[in-house]
């Protein structure tokens, strides 16, 4: 082999090596996701100087990491190496004579922009695919120069020489692509005549109104010139970083690296239970807990809330949780971690709270699980007073069988369901097994004292909760019905809240009760009045008051007595005038300890024009004392 040949070779084996580039994470304080990761490159250092690359990031990073505000910091951060040798040691001087070339990486030089001491690199398409081979980096990229004149220039990359200067550099580099601060220096130019800039650390206002939160601290104020403006632009301090190396961060500066760098780091590590959904059976206790990253001196703020709710004296990183007084259902537990750090005096977009939520599940190994799968309502389309089936179907989605199952149905004026609606009456599924599902079919009674309307026929399961279930939300479903008009026949029936059938009632004699017979006359003529009567002794064969009307009831000892007491106490508005939707409302209010044994009454009432003469009859109504 020539000599030539070999020549070859060993540039060809040297472009090879150069090729490959070496991934190395420096600083490993957590996983990717957890943690500000950033990368560096190395730029002009041949293959045999990685050793010095190497050196020159620890240099950098220990003096980083010795700077307010990322010394408090420091256990946020990753930092990962990219490393490709280049064939020539050092970076182009296009600005010496004759100028300096070299065939580096990344292609660094100075007099970037025509400013001299700009040095950055020019082959940034291979930087950035080489900075995407570290495993993470929140787009901070930096690249060291591997030659010892001063300069460093900051846009999609940090780059600095590595000289004496190195670290100064390249920490004000970062504060332009970590927190996008500006340069508070102010050459080489007189007045500034642009709008507000968007950096925190300059101003066009002369007090500096956009850091007041820090006005009087630690020298902070307004100081005419920044942005290589000497005029009509202000910086917050005297001096900065920002401004002149050898300085350090203001706090105004500081405050947004640490913004920047909370808003990206995560503090709540390693939560417990590790899944953000867990099932807890009652009433056992659940413990929940986490590493905070907050660093102590931070004076970290730990609130546990439970539904929303904070829960007092919890302020460490763990909580036990009992489930025995809970609800069966969706719950939330959340933890919040407050950074207390005085490096930060104003949080709008709030990074330096974060919180944790798990979503609990609570069950009960004994809970039936009710659900309506099916509703229907036959006839639709109905008079009042007339009967129609509603057929409903339940199913048992819970791991316990579902015993004495309740179902009942309303009638309601609109969608939201209320026990003051019409009641029909309920019903009961024996039983309801495991994974299974019944129906039942009722045949309900609209009332009389309904208006022709369309009204919603409602059907609820475990109305009073007697059934443990983890959700009710499923237990009630509705079906339209269009009710007409019933004709003009008088009638009398209760209207009670949760009272069904509407034709039977009883109070107890011992302790007495209250009941609301409802006369309904739709036909009526205006200044009809109504009469309640009553009767111990049966509605066969009745009153006849006129040859054409009799009154479904004996006349008796209870008639009179009612006709006595009428609208006192206890007969109240038994007798009255209809009003002009056709219905008399009257309430018995029956005493408790009557000396009377059970006896099964009835009420009836009739109707009377102005000159008190018979118009109408009601049908009779049981009214049992019990
Ligand atoms: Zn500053």
């Amino acid at each position: 082999m020539s000599f030539r040949a070999l020549a070859a070779l060993a540039t060809t084996c040297a472009m090879t090596l150069a090729q490959t580039p070496i991934v190395t994470t420096v600083l490993n304080n957590g996983t990717t996701t957890s943690r500000y990761d950033m990368v560096i490159l190395g730029d002009g250092y041949q293959a045999a100087e990685q050793t010095r690359f190497n050196q020159d990031v620890n240099t950098f990073l220990a003096g980083l990491f010795a700077k307010s505000p990322y010394s408090t910091f420091s256990i946020y951060f990753n930092v990962h190496t990219v490393f490709r040798a280049s064939v020539d040691s050092g970076a182009d001087h296009p600005d010496v004579v004759p100028p300096i070339v070299k065939n580096t990486a990344y292609s660094a030089s100075y007099n970037t922009g025509g400013t001299a001491r700009c040095l950055y690199i020019q082959n940034t398409s291979l930087a950035l695919s080489d900075a995407a081979l570290a495993p993470a980096n929140e787009s901070r990229i930096l690249v060291m120069v591997n030659d010892s004149r001063y300069g460093g220039c900051a846009s999609t990359f940090a780059v600095s020489y590595n000289g004496a200067s190195m670290v100064e550099v390249q920490s004000h580099e970062l504060g332009h692509s970590v927190a996008g601060l500006a340069d508070e220096y102010d050459y080489p130019n007189g007045l500034y005549t642009g709008t507000e800039p968007n950096q925190v650390n300059a101003t066009v206002s002369s007090v500096g109104q956009k850091w007041s939160h820090w006005w009087g601290t630690e020298g902070i104020s307004a100081f005419q010139g920044a942005m290589y403006h000497t005029t009509g632009i202000w910086r917050p301090r005297a001096d900065c970083l920002m401004r002149s190396l050898g300085q350090p961060n203001c706090a105004v500066c500081r405050e947004q690296i640490v913004r920047t760098v909370n808003g990206i780091a995560t503090t709540i590590l390693n939560p417990l239970p590790a899944s953000q959904s867990l099932t807890v059976a009652r009433p056992s206790l659940q413990v929940f807990s986490f590493t905070n990253l907050v660093p102590a001196a931070n004076n970290p703020l730990i609130t546990w809330l439970v539904d929303g709710v904070v829960q007092p004296n919890q302020n460490t990183s763990g909580m036990f949780l009992s489930t025995a007084g809970m609800t069966l259902g969706a719950h939330t537990v959340s933890v919040e971690v407050l950074d207390r750090t005085p490096l930060v005096r104003n949080d709008p977009a709030n990074v330096l709270r974060e919180t944790h939520t798990w979503n609990v599940s609570v069950t009960d190994p004994n809970a039936a699980s009710l659900r309506i799968t099916a509703n229907s309502v036959t006839p639709q389309l109905l008079l009042v007073g007339a009967e129609c089936d509603v057929a409903v179907t339940v199913a048992n989605d819970g791991p316990a069988i579902a015993n004495n199952v309740l179902i009942e149905q309303f009638l309601s004026v609109d969608t939201t369901l209320t026990t003051s609606d019409f009641y029909l009456g309920s019903g009961t599924i024996p039983q309801i097994a495991v994974g299974s599902q019944q129906s039942l079919t009722r045949r309900v009674k609209l009332p009389w004292s309904a208006v022709p309307r369309v009204y919603q026929l409602f059907t609820q399961v475990n109305r009073l909760g007697t059934i443990s279930e983890p959700s009710m939300l499923d237990n009630v479903q509705y079906r339209s019905v269009l009710v007409q008009t019933g004709g003009c026949a008088p009638k009398l029936e209760y209207r009670d809240d949760l009272h069904y059938p509407k034709d039977t009632a009883g109070v107890s004699l011992q302790s007495g009760g209250i009941v609301k017979p409802t006369v309904i006359a739709p036909c009526a003529a205006p200044g009809t009045l109504y009469l309640l009567a009553w009767t111990c002794s049966g509605t066969q064969p009745g009153l006849v008051l006129s040859p054409t009307l009799t009154l479904p009831l004996n006349f008796d000892a209870c008639t009179t007595t009612g006709l006595e007491l009428l609208n006192g106490n206890v007969f109240q508005l038994a007798f009255g005038a209809l009003a002009t939707n056709g219905l008399g409302n009257a309430t018995i209010a029956f005493p408790g300890g009557l000396s009377l044994l059970p006896t099964p009454t009835h009420l009836a009432a009739l109707l009377l024009d102005s000159s008190l003469q018979f118009v109408g009859v009601t049908n009779a109504i049981a009214f049992n004392l019990q």
